[in-house]
């Protein structure tokens, strides 16, 4: 089926090894369209000042790109107020802003965070720090048999000392997407707040923040065809309003004098510093894209790649997938290994088909543990991957074990 995406994909045109590049790692970071390439273009070329700084027209134009990003991101995760979205680096600075902000001044000896075993490092290290800090226990949600999150564990795991719940709605190795709403409803019945990590989820489906009614909510800017080095924090007004400033120089700042500094109002409060202007005008731009499209789009393109590949790979003897290839619950990441060969190793042979998949721990060193592997495989898709990268990937497993087996 061909794909009227990928010819706005530059890099898609462009032979890789000398072959057709078939990129199955979006997990990590997705390609980008011209018409992001080109905001960011467009700003440096036509716009660039620092915001907010100066009077001149030049400056108001940057303040007003900056500004309009952040309200077409409030728009887009349904944010009830632009102020509640705070641009950051990527997710895992987020992460760490909630860390250092709000767990290492809320939390308490005794208290208890809950984090699920599926979680990425930059949503479980922060987590470890706060708690040896502070004498906090940290509390892991494990998983069933196919990578889920089930009602029984979350009554177990959130209790009464749980203060905070911080879990990622996709998992990022297995894909399988987990019950944030069962999560909300459970951690708010016991005053616990709630961190979503939507890293792997807000590119791939719509995510509304009030609807979920999720406290806080962070995700990459570059894993959702934007450039790297912007991503976004939302937070609920009276938790952010609550969190001292987490960086701390010009623009967060109210008035400074010698000894004492009163802080800016949400948003500026958590941007120190120069911000990523031109990120901000790409993620806007990739946001508009995404829109263009439409989530039903993505996600039916998904489901059907999805189920196009399970059978194939199912059929090879060699194979062993991991996590559940139930569609209500699962995103396009396929994570698998082929019996006896190292994923370090398949993925070099793949690469010299033209096929890029990402294989290691994937950040997720806990959760290999506990699935019994020290690595796998991840194959994972986009709008923009179509049955013939399938095919593709297929056709080069099939080869690895006639080079190495
Ligand atoms: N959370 C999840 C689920 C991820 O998959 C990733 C990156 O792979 C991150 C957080 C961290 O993202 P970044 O490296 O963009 O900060």
């Amino acid at each position: 089926m061909p794909n009227e995406y990928i010819k706005d994909f530059p890099i898609l045109q462009k032979p890789m090894n000398g072959k057709s590049l078939v990129y199955l790692d979006n997990g990590a970071t997705t390609q980008k369209p011209l018409s992001v390439i080109q905001a960011v273009d467009d700003y440096y070329t036509t716009f660039n000042a620092n915001p907010h700084r100066g009077a001149y027209d030049l400056s108001v134009k940057a303040t007003e790109i900056y500004e309009g990003a952040r309200e077409t991101v409030q728009k887009f995760i349904g944010a009830a107020n632009s102020y509640e979205v705070i641009f950051t680096k990527n997710a895992t600075e987020s992460l760490n802003l909630l860390a250092y902000s709000y767990g290492m001044n809320f939390i308490e000896s005794g208290d208890e965070i809950v984090i699920s075993i599926a979680e990425h490092h930059s949503n479980l290290v922060p987590w470890q720090q706060v708690a040896k800090a502070k004498g906090a226990t940290l509390k892991y949600i494990y998983l069933d048999s196919v990578g889920r999150i089930t009602q029984q564990e979350i009554d177990a795991k959130i209790t009464d000392k749980t203060k905070i719940v911080a879990v990622t709605q996709v998992s990022n190795v297995l894909g399988i997407i987990n019950p944030i709403a069962d999560i909300v409803k459970k951690a708010h019945s016991v005053g616990a707040i709630v961190i979503v990590d939507g890293a792997q989820s807000v590119p791939h489906f719509k995510v509304d923040v009030q609807a979920l009614d999720i406290d806080f909510l962070v995700f990459s800017g570059h894993k959702m065809l934007s450039p790297m080095g912007i991503g976004v924090l939302y937070g609920k007004e009276a938790l952010l309003d609550k969190m001292p400033p987490f960086l701390c120089g010009g623009d967060m700042i109210d008035y400074v004098w010698e000894q004492e500094t009163t802080f800016a109002p949400l948003p500026a409060k958590f941007e120190a510093g120069t911000q990523n202007v031109g990120g901000a005008a790409g993620l806007a731009a990739a946001i508009e894209y995404i829109g263009k499209i439409g989530f039903d789009k993505i996600e039916a393109i998904e489901a059907d790649l999805i189920q196009y590949a399970i059978p194939k790979l199912k059929a090879l003897p060699y194979i062993t997938l991991y996590g559940s290839d139930d569609l209500s619950v699962k995103t396009g990441v396929i994570a698998f290994n082929v019996a006896d060969i190292h994923p370090h190793d398949v993925s070099t042979i793949l690469d010299a088909d033209g096929v890029a998949i990402r294989a290691g721990h994937h950040c997720a060193h806990p959760l290999m543990q506990y699935l019994g592997v020290n690595a796998t495989c991840r194959a994972s898709l986009y709008f923009y991957n179509t049955r013939e990268d399938v095919d593709k990937l297929i056709d080069s497993l099939s080869r690895v074990r006639g080079v190495l087996g």
